[in-house]
């Protein structure tokens, strides 16, 4: 009995020594992962705190400059100032002007209607008035947006831009007063767990979700995601290790954090990506919209990881722009467009490629001079390369006017892209040497659906005219959008209705084709890119 008791006792030792340390060393990792992610999730937060800030201060801005004009209310000068401001302005739809109470006029025009001045929900510590739910009386009215309201003038702004940030996917924002009240928020799968964080903001978990927030004396940002991953990769792990023993527990935790680390980290992943070039190219058609002819197409990158899951472009390129991978990225693109596409363009001179550059490319010059050396031997006239630069970001005004004057003199066209999406204005449209606009695909969301046109479209349109550059539509969907579009004599235009971005033979296909459907030989078509400087 005293032999088999120790025996016992020595088995359950050398069980707990064998167990212990792997649960301990399986508790530590878990813990760290824990942590790590609690306080990405909190980055992920004060980064939605930021945003939220810009966001704001922009909508202040425009109301102080409107203050401070002191323009007679109504009058052609302050409407167009209004008008300008809403353009000008990040996330702006409208700016109203109050007068006795009521709505007196808008960005858009004069309001005949009553519309009362809304009571607000909440006073910054600036003494601006914040209103939600709101709706503009131009539109279709069915989008509820927020009132910033400072003096007599108000700004609609759309609430889902003060959460607007670059997050891992299953990551959930909202954005708060900080006494709670709910500005903006993404669907959440736990409403009440949000509605706790609101009333008591910290960090921590449930058994289902890790969350984190991060506040300041104007706003509160919450940042909620699932941990499911985490919990069913770490069980599994648990019963592999035990029978292994000690070593391979270490051995296996320590490559487990290292794994995690490393899935958790798109940075990381994405140097590993930029330095195998494992990119490739896809190209969307772009159409001569009052012809139907297939000009050429834009560029646009594709990224798939090891796992087969695909990235979004809009995901990475922030984040290789922030990391200054997207040079090496940018020089990759040049090479995969020369090599994809240099017969066609060869073989047909009326057909370009648009290349997209990102602000840092655009600012440094340096971007063009790779270009232009990777260009030379190759057999492409740089008139068939079109450079599509984005307005988001430009801190150096002067630099990217130098290097868009230099990409012009070389004999490439410069288009802006997503012009009205960023923080630009039109400040920059004038200042910048430019051959084409290219109007936002939200421009052209907005095309039929509102019972009248969104204004802002056909004033975008118009501004390229004035100042002489032409235009091409992005995300057409519709025929109703075409026709729309073909009316205002918008010259180019892509999007699903002629096609969906293709891999390179599926273009090469697709020009051809549409080449002979439309009956012209490459030499009977004229360069639509002619350039006079
Ligand atoms: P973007 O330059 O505004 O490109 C247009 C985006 O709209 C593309 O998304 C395109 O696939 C999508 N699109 C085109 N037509 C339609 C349509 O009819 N309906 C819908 N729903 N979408 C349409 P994609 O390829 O995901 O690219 C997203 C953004 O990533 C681009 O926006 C651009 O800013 C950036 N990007 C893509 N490729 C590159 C690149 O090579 N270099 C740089 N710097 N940025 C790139
Ligand atoms: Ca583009
Ligand atoms: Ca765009």
């Amino acid at each position: 009995m005293k032999r088999a008791s120790t025996i016992a006792a020595i088995a359950l030792a050398a069980l707990l020594g064998a167990i212990l340390p792997v649960a301990a060393l399986v508790y530590i990792s878990w813990s760290r992962a824990q942590v790590a992610e609690t306080d990405r999730l909190e980055r992920t937060a004060e980064r939605t705190l930021q945003r939220a800030h810009r966001a704001y201060e922009a909508g202040l801005l425009a109301l102080r400059k409107l203050n401070q004009a002191q323009l007679p209310g109504c009058s052609p000068e302050h409407l167009k100032l209004m008008r300008s401001l809403t353009l000008s302005t990040t996330s702006a739809e409208q700016v109203g002007y109050f007068e006795e109470g009521r709505l007196r006029c808008t960005s858009w025009g004069m309001v005949e209607d009553l519309v009362p001045e809304p009571t607000p929900d909440h006073i910054t510590a600036d003494g601006a008035s914040i209103t939600l739910g709101v709706r503009p009386v131009a539109g279709d009215g069915a989008a509820s947006l927020l009132s910033l309201q400072l003096g007599r003038h108000d700004i609609l702004m759309d609430p889902s831009r003060f959460v607007d940030v670059i997050a891992e996917p299953n990551v959930r924002l909202a954005v708060a007063t900080p006494d709670g009240r709910l500005i903006a928020q993404q669907p959440m799968a736990d409403p009440e767990l949000l509605q706790r964080l609101l009333r008591e903001p910290h960090n921590g978990h449930t058994p289902r979700t890790l969350f984190a927030s991060a506040q300041d004396q104007e706003w509160l940002a919450i940042a909620i995601a699932p941990r499911v991953g985490l919990v069913a990769a770490f069980q599994q792990q648990l019963w592999q290790l035990v029978p292994l023993g000690v070593v391979g527990a270490v051995l296996a935790t320590v490559a487990g954090i290292w794994l995690s680390r490393r899935r958790l980290s798109l940075r990381n992943e994405l140097a590993s990506a930029v330095r195998r070039r494992e990119f490739r190219m896809d190209y969307q058609p772009i159409i001569e919209l009052d012809t139907g002819i297939c000009v050429g197409a834009e560029a646009l990158v594709r990224w798939s990881r090891a796992d087969g899951t695909q990235v979004r472009p809009d995901l990475f390129i922030p984040v290789a722009e922030e990391t200054g991978l997207i040079e090496a990225l940018t020089d990759h693109v040049m090479d995969l467009v020369i090599s994809d596409m240099r017969e066609l363009l060869i073989h047909d001179r009326s057909a370009h490629i648009a290349i997209n550059l990102s602000a840092g490319d655009v600012s440094s010059g340096r971007a063009l001079k790779v270009l232009s050396g990777k260009l030379v031997g190759s057999g492409i006239h740089p008139q068939q390369i079109w450079l599509e630069a984005t307005e988001r970001g430009f801190l150096d005004i002067q630099g990217a006017r130098t290097s868009l004057a230099a990409a012009r003199r070389a004999g490439h066209c410069v288009a802006i892209d997503d012009f009205g999406v960023g923080y630009s204005s039109l400040q920059y449209l004038q200042q910048l040497p430019l051959d084409a606009l290219k109007i936002d695909k939200s421009f052209i969301d907005s095309i039929g659906t509102h019972s009248v046109t969104s204004p802002v479209t056909s004033h975008i349109i118009d501004m390229a005219k004035t100042l002489g550059l032409f235009t091409v539509a992005e995300g057409i969907e519709t025929s109703a959008q075409l026709a729309y579009l073909q009316s205002r004599q918008v010259e180019f235009g892509q999007g699903w209705l002629f096609s969906r971005p293709l891999p390179a033979p599926e273009f090469v296909a697709f020009h051809e084709q549409r080449r002979m459907q439309y009956g012209k030989a490459p030499e009977d078509m004229q360069n639509p890119n002619s350039i006079t400087e």
